[in-house]
């Protein structure tokens, strides 16, 4: 029996008899990095976070090149040039040679402005020097309009459940490929939102999101079954069309420079 198979049926036991396969594990967290003990996805036949929900496959994007500090078009608005936070509240975060740095435990950061249909970029690097695996590795998060988190994590050969891999929509869709950058390297996201619309209570357009990383196509207008939660079922609670962009402080110390964005019509 293949390794791939073993680990596959210990985890189908361990589902069946809803325990951790080691008592050192937090309950439902099973050796391949997941959770037996979470809800199904309304849009998937998997369990948030769940451990045998397929790894993307490996995209190697090409090497760091000056071509990935892209200017912002003109019409951008301009979210950090390298030089101050004055566009963000929250933090403060490290502003250092053009990039700016989470201080651990300082907090999220979230932009003073709000936003509904957007495009959106962002470079990103997770610490050169590798410490923590899975989820404890380079991660932090875009949380778009507040809410709904596209996933900064070293994903460079570090195993983790699938929709908590970098690019992922977190706790709901895993990227549809790995196009992760070493450690310490430059990586890009380019995001296309646009936001849900509400009726009082009742959601009348679900978000839908379209994600580059690294110039690598990850979410091809992907209909979001609500905001992904850790543990829980991703649900829409109603919200106004707008809502900064925040960045998360998940204690690592992740880079970010070159964050712009462009309000796109709701009509186009
Ligand atoms: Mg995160």
């Amino acid at each position: 029996m293949r390794r791939e198979h073993i680990r596959l049926l210990i985890n189908r036991l361990t589902a069946i008899l809803g325990l951790a396969v080691a008592p050192s594990l937090s309950p439902g967290l099973v050796a391949a990095e997941g959770y037996t003990d979470t809800p199904f996805l309304p849009d998937a036949p998997y369990r948030v976070h769940d451990p045998e929900r397929p790894q993307p496959a490996v995209v190697n994007p090409g090497p760091e090149n000056a071509a990935i500090l892209a200017r912002p078009p003109s019409d951008a608005i301009v979210l950090f040039d390298g030089t101050d936070l004055g566009a963000w509240t929250g933090g403060p975060w490290k502003v250092e040679n053009g990039t700016m740095e989470v201080i651990s435990k300082a907090g999220d950061i979230k932009t003073k402005e709000s936003f509904g249909d957007m495009q959106f970029h962002l470079e990103w690097a997770t610490p050169t020097e590798v410490s923590g695996k899975s989820q404890g590795r380079g991660n932090s998060g875009v949380f778009l309009m507040d809410r709904y988190e596209i996933q900064v994590l070293d994903s460079y050969e570090n195993p983790t459940y699938a929709d908590g891999s970098a690019g992922a929509v977190y706790g709901c869709k895993p990227p549809l490929v790995n196009a992760s950058r070493p450690p310490g390297e430059w990586q890009t996201f380019d995001i296309i939102w646009r936001t849900p619309l509400f009726e009082g209570d009742r959601l009348v357009r679900p978000a839908v999101v379209t994600v580059f990383h690294n110039g690598v196509l990850i979410h091809d207008h992907y209909v979001l079954p609500g905001k992904g939660h850790h543990k829980k079922a991703p649900a829409y609670s109603p919200h106004a069309p707008i809502g900064p962009i925040h960045l998360q402080d998940h204690k690592n110390p992740v880079r970010y420079r070159n964050i712009w964005v462009r309000r796109l019509d709701p009509e186009s």
